[in-house]
């Protein structure tokens, strides 16, 4: 693709950075917002508009979450479900809804390159190499080239800082994505003096005045979206305008439409798309976008009214704290399935101690340590690809036990001892952590393997996490029992120290 054709939304909804200016200052996608679909569309809008029908539109869409090599720092997949929800509610008015690809609804990729891009070569290389024809193709990445997201080669690129469901960021690239420039297209990556008259023409485009005179042929040739020249992040006011007055090239003086999701307006005044706006992208869904017209009634959903049955554990059931297994019941229509587990019963994000999202699986073995000899509390909320807006309201509460059920003694079952690095390079401390559930005094012993104490010390532990040094610089390489000991019993780690 040549870069004339490139179709990009910089700066979008993002802190303005050094590295962002220099990326607008570079110009390499040259046509400032505006697709080569919508130069045509401008000039034949009114033939194709009285063809165009009420009907709902379905947009199929892929998620791809972008992980680091390591595959941490992945997206959590329901929170783009969300994502998509919240933009069905403000693409209603559009008649235009977002689905998952049933089967495909999203897929985990692990690329520290692309987690956090530049356009070149992360972010095209990331695009090009994943996405997949028919269908909008949605990536979540840490770091989407400095900005909050971007419409870009036929996909969309959304930064997880940005997709909450409050954020107006996935519309606002649905919107780029089904062809619609900025309502300010022609002032991104310009420094202006407000309080002067606009010139006739910026970034080699008519700007829109305040007569309506130029307005199909100004800014996003639209002419019920009336000018806006604000290329950066701003605050609307109670009636919804921005606080900084603008003057158009006749010295008319105007505020921006905060309302707009294609402006720049922040997320909470921003919730709408105009007439003609809407125009435009079933038009683009109708001609550029029609291979994504696959289907012309919904699918099936999730009943609302239904929560999953979960079957264990349940009833304070003692489980293993670091290795046991939650089972539920399928839900009819679900495949999406969200399990999580939690410190406390109001389940609070805060509180939470794991979380997955699974799809068409009906369990899952929980093998991180979770707080020993607590009460915790699990559930299982459910979405499918037809049904992103669950508000899952009836889930069943799941209340377990965790117990070191494989301890041999008291001193086992109430503290839990990890030691790291294990193996220890000689010289470096190695890091005892222990977690108890009371405090309690014991011996703190370091035998080697001919059973000769090379440490002892007196410890006095405390409820919750404690943290040890054991330090290795009197300790030849080899392999050394750590014991912790007193009236309950003993609790032995093993540690090797390497040269
Ligand atoms: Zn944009």
């Amino acid at each position: 693709m040549s870069c004339k054709q490139i179709i990009l939304s910089v700066a979008l909804f993002c802190i303005y950075s050094a590295a962002q200016a220099q990326l607008l200052n570079n110009n390499w996608c040259g046509n400032a917002g505006v697709t080569p679909w919508m130069e045509w569309y401008k000039d034949h809008r009114y033939e194709i508009t009285s063809s165009r029908s009420d009907e709902t539109l379905y947009v199929p869409v892929t998620v791809h979450i972008i992980g680091t090599d390591q595959g941490t720092n992945l997206f959590p997949f329901d929170k783009a479900v969300r994502a998509i929800c919240r933009m069905n509610e403000l693409y209603t008015d559009a008649n235009i809804q977002f689905y998952l690809v049933p089967g495909d609804p999203v897929r985990f990729i692990n690329n520290s390159d692309w987690y956090e891009h530049d356009y070149w070569p992360g972010g095209a290389e990331m695009i090009d190499q994943n996405k997949i024809p028919g269908r909008l193709n949605a990536f979540v990445v840490g770091d989407p080239a400095g900005n909050c997201g971007y419409a870009w080669r036929d996909a969309i690129v959304l930064g997880t800082g940005c997709s909450s469901e409050n954020n107006t960021t996935w519309s606002h690239e649905a919107g780029h994505h089904l062809s619609l420039p900025h309502p300010f297209s022609g002032w991104e990556g310009t420094d202006w003096d407000y309080s002067q008259p606009a010139p006739n023409t910026m970034g080699n485009k008519e700007v829109e005045r305040t007569d309506g005179s130029n307005c199909e042929n100004a800014g996003d040739f639209f002419c019920d979206t009336p000018p806006d020249y604000l290329n950066y992040r701003w605050q609307c006011t109670d009636e919804h305008e921005s606080e900084q007055l603008q003057h158009d090239p006749n010295n008319v003086s105007f505020r921006s439409d905060a309302t707009l999701i294609m402006g720049y307006a922040s997320d909470v005044c921003a919730s709408r798309f105009s007439p003609e706006q809407i125009a435009a992208m079933r038009a683009n869904l109708q001609t550029e976008h029609d291979s994504y017209l696959q289907v012309s009634e919904p699918g099936i959903g999730v009943d609302d009214e239904l929560a999953a049955e979960l079957v264990s554990p349940i009833d304070s059931h003692i489980v293993q704290y670091n290795n046991f297994e939650l089972v539920w019941n399928p839900v009819p229509n679900a495949t999406i399935y969200v399990v999580e587990v939690f410190l406390t019963p109001s389940m609070s994000v805060i509180n939470r101690l794991f979380y997955k999202t699974l799809y068409n699986e009906t369990s899952v073995t929980v093998t991180q340590a979770m707080p020993n000899n607590r009460t915790l509390y699990w559930r299982v909320r459910t979405y499918n690809e037809w049904d992103v807006c669950n508000p899952n309201e009836n889930t069943q509460v799941g209340i377990l036990k965790t117990r070191n059920i494989s301890a041999t003694n008291e001193l086992e079952r109430s503290v839990i001892a990890e030691l790291a690095p294990n193996p220890v390079a000689g010289g470096q401390p190695a890091i005892l952590n222990i977690s108890s559930d009371e405090s309690l005094s014991a011996k703190l012993s370091v035998t080697d393997a001919a059973g000769r104490v090379c440490m002892q010390r007196d410890l006095r532990i405390y409820p919750g996490d404690n943290r040890l040094e054991i330090e290795t610089d009197a300790l030849e390489a080899g392999i050394y029992i750590i014991s912790l000991q007193n009236e309950k019993g003993v609790l032995l780690k093993r540690m090797a120290v390497t040269e």
